[in-house]
């Protein structure tokens, strides 16, 4: 073997993992739900994002640590504030699909300046998305790895 075929065997294998091998539990609050309640969400299920549902399950947002700073900054009290005003609302959310590639999940993290994504498939009534998954920075990093392991993926 030459280190080219081998790089090239890793980058064939690279491109063959979809997000289902790598990903997490998604963590939700409801639209309702206020800004100090998904602050608390995010400790106690230490994630750094937390998707946002309406009363139907259906994906209505996305909420970052940086998003909640930005509320808590404010004058009014987090109590009041429900998390549906403050959040990157749908169809500002970027997604991904079970069985979409990880390493085009990868590009859209970094073209996109964010740190994961949930997974979703439809959900029959309408248009709507419900979220089976989520992916992120750290699970990609599980991923470089298991490569430098040579684990079988
Ligand atoms: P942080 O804001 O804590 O640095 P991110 O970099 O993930 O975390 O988020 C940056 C901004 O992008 C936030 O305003 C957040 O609401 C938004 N964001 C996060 N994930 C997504 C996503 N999957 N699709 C669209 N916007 C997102």
């Amino acid at each position: 073997y030459t280190g080219k075929q081998n790089a090239e065997i890793l980058s064939d294998k690279v491109k063959t993992i979809t997000v289902d091998h790598y990903k997490s539990r998604p963590v939700v609050v409801n639209e309702s739900s206020s800004v100090y309640e998904a602050i608390t969400t995010m400790f106690l299920e230490d994630v750094g994002t937390l998707f946002v549902v309406d009363k139907d399950s259906t994906l209505t947002g996305v909420v970052s640590r940086k998003d909640l700073l930005r509320a808590s900054l404010g004058q009014k009290s987090l109590e009041t504030i429900p998390v549906g005003i403050i959040m990157t609302r749908m169809p500002n959310v970027t997604v991904c699909y079970e069985d979409d590639f990880i390493i085009d999940v990868a590009k859209k993290l970094i073209s996109k300046q964010i740190d994961g994504l949930p997974i979703v498939r439809k959900t029959g009534r309408g248009s709507g998305l419900e979220v089976t998954g989520r992916i992120t920075k750290t699970n990609i990093t599980s991923l470089l790895v298991d490569l430098a392991n040579n684990e079988s993926i």
